[in-house]
């Protein structure tokens, strides 16, 4: 598939997003990163912090509370907002979506991994049997290739495949089973979505919480490994932005 690529792809990787959408996702890589909250100018209840570490500019964007239902604004329609306001303002060379997943056991897949995206991003809740608008709706958007960013920080690698369920149906299945993806979130293919109508080049960062196919309901999965996995990806991220800073996207291919 594609490589993410844009005309400055042998230029340096300076300025990064992270986009999140949970507040407990976000809360350790902000620690971490000793980031600082940056006022909003919009009318989304997007949150930025801001730092600089090994020389790059570094903004976190976390999608916010709705502000009716009081509860984070997960899923895509937030992703993509959050995307499109936050590559409009800060300009990022890199964009990141980040935070935690789903994964099959059959894969091999435990809780607790973190996978960086590859090839491309797809949706698995998108069925349009109407001419080409079946492939519409799969989306197959570009991951930047970082497979050599995956092999220096022994992270694994795979397609992520994006819906706005937590569950997977019959009808989930069979397309999961067509594009092979081995992630499966709720925000990923939104933001890569925006990224290649932007010309920026996206991956993603995902920690496990859950095994789709273990016998332990999801949701219960997650809750119970969602500090663990919140944790693992701030530390993966600051080694994501390590090995980015100095390095062009070339680098990391
Ligand atoms: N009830 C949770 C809400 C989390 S929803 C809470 O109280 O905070 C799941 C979030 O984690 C989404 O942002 C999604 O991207 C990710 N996620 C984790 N496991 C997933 C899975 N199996 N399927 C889809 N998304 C998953």
């Amino acid at each position: 598939m594609g490589d993410g690529s844009r005309a400055t792809y042998d230029l340096g990787v300076n300025r990064i997003a992270v986009i999140m959408a949970l507040t407990a996702e976000a809360a350790p890589v902000i620690a971490e990163l000793g980031a600082t909250p940056v006022a909003s100018t919009s009318p989304l209840p997007i949150q930025f912090f801001e730092a600089t570490r090994s020389g790059c500019h570094i903004v976190v964007s976390v999608n916010g509370q709705h502000p009716r239902h009081g509860v984070c604004s997960i899923g895509t329609d937030a992703a993509s907002l959050n995307t499109y306001v936050t590559i409009d303002r800060f300009k990022p060379d890199l964009v990141i979506s980040a935070g935690t997943a789903g994964a099959w056991a059959r894969n091999g897949s435990q809780i607790g991994d973190v996978y960086v995206s590859d090839d491309r991003f797809v949706f698995h809740d998108r069925r349009i049997a109407l001419d080409s608008f079946s492939e519409y709706g799969v989306g197959s958007y570009p991951a930047a290739k970082a497979r050599r960013l995956a092999e220096a920080l022994g992270l694994k690698t795979g397609v992520v495949t994006t819906s706005n369920s937590l569950d997977e149906n019959d009808d989930d299945r069979a397309m999961i089973a067509r594009s092979h993806a081995c992630v499966k979130d709720m925000e990923a293919a939104a933001v890569a979505y925006v990224g290649e109508m932007m010309d920026t080049p996206v991956i993603a960062l995902k920690a496990i919480t859950d095994l789709v196919d273990h016998e332990t309901p999801t949701a219960e999965q997650f809750t119970a490994n969602l500090a663990l996995a919140s944790r693992l990806v701030g530390e993966k991220l600051l080694a994501v932005i390590d090995f980015c800073a100095a390095r062009s996207l070339a680098d990391l291919a």
